[in-house]
This record gives C-alpha cells, sequence and structure tokens, in this order.
C-alpha cells in the first residue's frame, strides 16, 4: 500500500521542552506545526514528554516555586501547545531526506514533507544497566537514583546524606564537586585506576575534602527499600572480584549523555561527540531550513529552561525563514529561503545563481543609526 504524504510549512521532531515550547510559539505564529512525537511504548528517556518524564521534582523552572513533577510540567507544555493548534503524530521518524527542500521525513507509514525542520530529538543520559536503577517502581529511577546534579543535587533528599557519583570523566568530577554543597560525603566510583577527567577537573576534585575515590571498582546493584528509596550500592573490586555494600542515599550515574542525532548523521554537521552544530546567533543549522534546540545541540548547559529557550528561538527563526528573512547560519553568513546570502561582514549579498552586489541596505541601516 502506498504511503500517506503529508505536506507542513513547520515539522518539529521531538516533544521535550525545547520540542514543545517550539510548537507553542510556531503555532500562536499561525504556521499549524506537526510536532512527531515518539510513541507512547517509547522506553525511558525517549517517551513523548522527554527526559523530564523519568524525573520526579523539578524545583528549579521558573514558574512553579513550589516546585513540580516532571510529568506534570511535560503535560502543561503538552496543553499549551495544543490550545494554540499543534497537530501531534504519535511514530518514529526512522529516515530524513535534508538534501533539498521540502525536506522528507519518513514514517512506518508516511512521508513528511516539510519546507522547514525543528529538530528537538533530545541527549539520552547514558546507564549502567544494572539492577535497581530502573525509574520507579521497577527501580530507584527518581527515588534515589539520577543522572543530573544541578537538578536533583539540591533536593531535601540528598542534603547532609552520603552519595555515590559512578563515572571519571568530566562530567563526572563536575557532578561531585557540585554535590559536595549539599552531601555530607561524595564516593566517586571508578572502573580504572586513574581518571579520563582533564588535569583542572581532577585537581579540584582531589582537592576536595568531601569527595572520596573509590578505585578499580564498579557498581553491580542499587539497593533499597520503596519506602527510604537507596540506601547502598554493591560494589564489585575488577581485580580481586572482591564485592562490599556501599551505604549511601542516593546514586548519580555520571557516564556521559549521548545527543539523538544517528538519523542525521552525515547530512547535519556534528560534533565529535554527535552534538548538532548550530549558529551562535540563531538555531540554524548548516542545512537552510532546518534548525535544531534543546538538548541535541547543546553539551553544555543541559536544562529544561535553555532547551524550552532555544525552542523558543527555533521557533522565531523558523518564522522568519519563513517569511523571506535571513537567518544566520554557523559559518556567520545569512540566508534566506529564496537562498540570498548576506556575507558575514554584511557588506555583499550573493544572489542564487552565484552574483554578488553590494549589501545597501546595511549601509543605510548604518547610516540611519
Ligand atoms: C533524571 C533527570 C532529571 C532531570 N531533572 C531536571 C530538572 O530538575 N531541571 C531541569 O531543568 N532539567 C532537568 N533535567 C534535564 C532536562 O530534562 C533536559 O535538559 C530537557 O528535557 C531537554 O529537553 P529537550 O526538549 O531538548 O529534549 P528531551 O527532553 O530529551 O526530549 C526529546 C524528545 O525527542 C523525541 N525523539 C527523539 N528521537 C526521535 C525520533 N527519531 N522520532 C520522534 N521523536 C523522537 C523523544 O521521544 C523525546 O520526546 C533532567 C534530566 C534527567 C535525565
Amino acid at each position: 500500500m502506498a504511503k500517506e504524504t503529508l505536506k507542513r510549512d513547520v515539522v518539529i521532531i521531538g516533544s521535550g521542552p525545547a520540542g514543545l515550547t517550539a510548537a507553542i510559539y510556531a503555532a500562536r505564529a499561525n504556521l499549524h506545526p506537526l510536532l512527531v512525537d515518539a510513541p507512547h511504548d517509547a522506553e525511558k528517556q525517549t517517551a513523548p514528554g522527554g527526559q523530564l518524564m523519568i524525573t520526579t521534582d523539578v524545583e528549579n523552572y521558573p514558574g512553579f516555586s513550589q516546585g513540580i513533577q516532571g510529568p506534570e510540567l511535560m503535560d502543561e507544555f503538552r496543553q499549551q501547545a495544543e490550545r494554540f493548534g499543534t497537530e501531534f503524530l504519535e511514530t518514529w521518524i526512522d529516515e530524513v531526506d535534508l538534501s533539498e527542500r521540502p525536506f522528507k521525513l519518513y514514517t512506518g507509514e508516511q512521508t513528511i514533507q516539510t519546507e522547514t525542520l525543528i529538530i528537538a530529538t533530545g541527549a539520552s543520559a547514558m546507564w549502567l544497566g544494572i539492577p535497581g536503577e530502573a525509574k520507579i517502581p521497577e527501580g530507584f529511577g527518581g527515588n534515589g537514583v539520577s543522572a543530573c546534579a544541578t537538578c536533583d543535587g539540591p533536593l531535601p533528599h540528598f542534603r547532609n546524606r552520603s552519595l555515590v557519583v559512578v563515572g571519571g570523566g568530566d562530567t563526572a568530577m563536575e557532578e561531585a564537586t557540585f554535590l559536595t554543597r549539599y552531601a555530607a560525603k561524595v564516593y566517586v566510583v571508578h572502573r580504572r585506576d586513574k581518571l579520563r577527567a582533564s588535569k583542572i577537573m581532577q585537581e579540584k576534585a582531589f582537592l576536595n575534602e568531601k569527595i572520596e575515590f573509590v578505585w578499580n571498582t564498579e557498581v553491580t546493584e542499587i539497593v533499597g527499600t520503596p519506602d527510604e528509596g537507596v540506601t547502598g550500592v554493591r560494589l564489585r573490586h575488577v581485580q580481586t572480584g572482591e564485592e562490599r555494600i556501599l551505604p549511601c542515599a542516593g546514586v548519580f550515574v555520571a557516564i556521559g549523555h549521548k545527543p539523538n542525532t544517528d538519523l542525521f548523521k552525515g547530512q547535519l554537521e556534528m560534533d565529535e561527540v554527535g552534538y548538532l552544530k548550530t549558529s551562535g546567533h540563531s538555531t540554524a543549522t548548516n542545512v537552510p531550513g532546518v534548525f535544531a534546540c534543546g538538548d541535541v545541540q547543546d553539551s553544555v548547559y543541559r536544562q529544561a529552561v535553555s532547551a524550552a529557550g532555544t525552542g523558543c528561538m527555533a521557533a522565531i527563526d523558523s518564522e522568519r525563514f519563513l517569511d523571506h528573512l535571513p537567518v544566520a547560519l554557523p559559518t556567520g553568513e545569512e540566508i534566506t529561503i529564496e537562498g540570498e546570502r548576506v556575507t558575514p561582514d554584511h557588506k555583499a549579498i550573493i544572489t542564487p545563481d552565484g552574483h554578488m552586489i553590494p549589501n545597501f541596505s546595511e549601509d543605510m541601516m548604518s547610516q540611519e543609526e
């Protein structure tokens, strides 16, 4: 049977804070966005609603003075996007063709053609895959197990308690150092006898009296009770095989993040880890008309509010592009939907057929200023 073809001006992939914020802005701008959402049976962090669906208290999202539960917050985002007419399609995008506009997105049942694409597919924290790590009720995820110290470290449950950080890279050192602001003690459990972290991060951690390193050791299980949450971790020495329980009230898994960008390999510019490269002045990727927002293009901040902020930018960039206005590319050039380029110094315009003409409008604007 032939696949159904949908044609749109704005398609958003991903329903985390970035994608839903982009949807709110695009819908209010009458762009009738189609948001492609993961299927409901998707697992863990790739579920509709994104990463906040696997956490409990969110205390740092502005506007909720008493905090809010992650899934509740995402439900509010979704209702707001629905209220302005966002259309939702629950399916995986399996393949994309960004070689020309309209871009083509392929799902099991549809081909979607779109003039602009907003990528908000997020990133996934990497997990250990050990017993006790799964989300409650199967494990202690959201009840003492976390992958984000900035998000969960300040929660009352972790204050003045002993905590475990798993990992040996920069993220692990950053998380451990951050947690010492609240915790009584932080154990860093690492599989090797030396760290992968940068020298400066290592030194900072070594000098911190609250941090103790547990070398050549892996965490094989997270233990606890439904009422108390995490009460300890089972450790195994990688050389001797010796096992013991280390009591603690929380476990922060800091073994890295993986941006959800496999779909775009070979089509969009990425850094060495796979984060999409965007312009410093916009959310534009190297392909004109494709914008990226949220964790998928942010290896530094990775917060719901920063994801929502760039989601807003992506919708406005998309709107500008569809309105024939220039949008800044990562190269510093600006480009319009017709393919007219403004050079990075703004002194010339290169027409789609390759002619260079002086950018008089810029000169006139600077004279007016
Ligand atoms: C345990 C935990 C606790 C956290 N707590 C906080 C907190 O308290 N405060 C805070 O500010 N931040 C917190 N964060 C970080 C925050 O969740 C992220 O920064 C934020 O969710 C990023 O939003 P996003 O929209 O970029 O991506 P995500 O939330 O990752 O959403 C990505 C979406 O894309 C979809 N998707 C991916 N690939 C496809 C595809 N091929 N087809 C269709 N859909 C696809 C996924 O289903 C998902 O819906 C926490 C993170 C974790 C893991």
